[in-house]
């Protein structure tokens, strides 16, 4: 892989959840990155929401791209079937090289390695550090909680409204893909403001 070639870049989880919906969105999402010819981007673990989503995209006859701190490779929990892997020195460069990497990023459910990866994200945009897409994956209502707290945010002034813009949301995974490649993705689906 050309080490300047971008993707899609998914944040998702390292379990697969409870709701079988968390794992069937994790498949479509990476077949249609590989439907649009893009690579993946991912944190390349072979378990959980990350696993499944790096098997269909491959499935479906796209690549994958894992960065992988090596820490984590030398635990073996690195998926040995990725058609690339990269392996960084440590947690803050994978997430560095992940955002540097997207043309977008799609959050999918995840637990708190997948929060601080899509809050960092968004401190990014805000701050102007990262300017690609950023999608929050709200299947099953997962995202509604955490949505609500940024409403919150906005609500008492820690947050300007119009920093909503700075992410989308949707809860179809097909819509996910297409917004996080798209060359303008400024559009805040089913968000009022
Ligand atoms: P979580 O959402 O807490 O499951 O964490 C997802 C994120 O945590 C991933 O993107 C990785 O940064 C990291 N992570 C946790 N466990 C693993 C694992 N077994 N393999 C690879 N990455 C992992």
């Amino acid at each position: 892989m050309n080490e300047k070639e971008k993707g899609i870049t998914i944040y998702c989880g390292s379990s697969a959840g409870r709701d079988p919906r968390y794992a069937e969105a994790a498949a479509i999402v990476g077949c249609e990155i590989a439907r649009r010819g893009l690579p993946l981007i991912y944190g390349g673990g072979s378990m959980g929401l990350m696993g499944v989503a790096g098997r269909a995209c491959r499935e479906a006859g796209g690549t994958t791209c894992a960065i992988i701190p090596e820490f984590m490779v030398e635990r073996g929990w690195n998926d040995p079937h990725s058609t690339h892997t990269i392996r960084t020195s440590g947690m803050h460069e994978r997430k560095t090289m992940m955002a540097a990497k997207a043309i977008g990023a799609i959050a999918m459910p995840g637990g708190v390695g997948t929060f601080e990866e899509l809050m960092e994200l968004i401190t990014w945009r805000q701050l102007g550090l990262y300017s690609g897409n950023i999608v929050i994956l709200n299947i099953a209502h997962y995202y509604d909680s955490l949505l609500n707290q940024i409403d919150d945010a906005v609500k008492e002034g820690f947050l300007p409204a119009d920093h909503l813009r700075l992410f989308a949301v949707t809860e179809n995974p097909a819509v996910a893909v297409a917004l996080a490649s798209a060359e303008n993705a400024d559009l805040n689906l089913q968000r009022k403001f």
